[in-house]
């Protein structure tokens, strides 16, 4: 109460009124509407241009019955489920481990690999950087050594990164 957030510039709500049919407080009150489906997920602050999470269409994928992303009230709900404190680290390693098989083939592959270094990396490093990262964690990570990590190898390098539980989570 009596928080003056500051969500959109003035110059942000005109180009919102001028792309839609709407007034600068309808334009706020669906943004609290819409802000209310996942406060954790949208900023209350878009005057710095915030970045989205890098894997947020991915994820939405992951968890969409259609695979596409179109995610219903069930799949909203098994997301946040997974993402909860209560959900154990198996839980959280299988999704984790869906989202980064990008091809859906059940095994992260160097490409899969390379894509998801380039997401967390925003493509800050060069196609040789992103390799050489990629081959390091293969070798670290691939236990049975066929050049790729099957939900076994991603599970046993999860029990390594003490972080992983905290980095997986959205608080609601
Ligand atoms: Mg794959």
């Amino acid at each position: 109460m009596g928080n003056k957030q500051t969500t959109f510039t003035p110059e942000q709500l005109d180009a919102y009124q001028d792309a839609t049919f709407f007034t600068r407080k309808e334009i706020l009150r669906l943004f609290y509407r819409y802000r209310d489906l996942a406060p954790q997920l949208v900023p209350l602050d878009y005057t710095s241009k915030p970045k989205d999470n890098p894997f947020r269409q991915r994820i939405a994928e992951v968890f969409s019955e259609d695979g596409e992303g179109n995610m219903t009230l069930d799949d909203f709900l098994d997301m946040f489920s997974v993402m909860s404190e209560m959900a154990p680290r198996d839980l959280k390693a299988y999704y984790a481990f869906k989202i980064y098989d990008f091809n859906n083939d059940d095994y992260i592959c160097k490409s899969d690999l390379e894509k998801t270094v380039n997401k967390l990396t925003r493509r800050e490093l060069t196609p040789e950087e992103v390799s050489l990262v990629c081959n390091k964690v293969i070798d670290e990570a691939d236990l049975d050594n066929d050049g790729q990590l099957s939900l076994e190898d991603f599970q046993h390098m999860i029990v390594r990164a003490p972080d992983f539980l905290s980095t997986f989570h959205i608080r609601i």
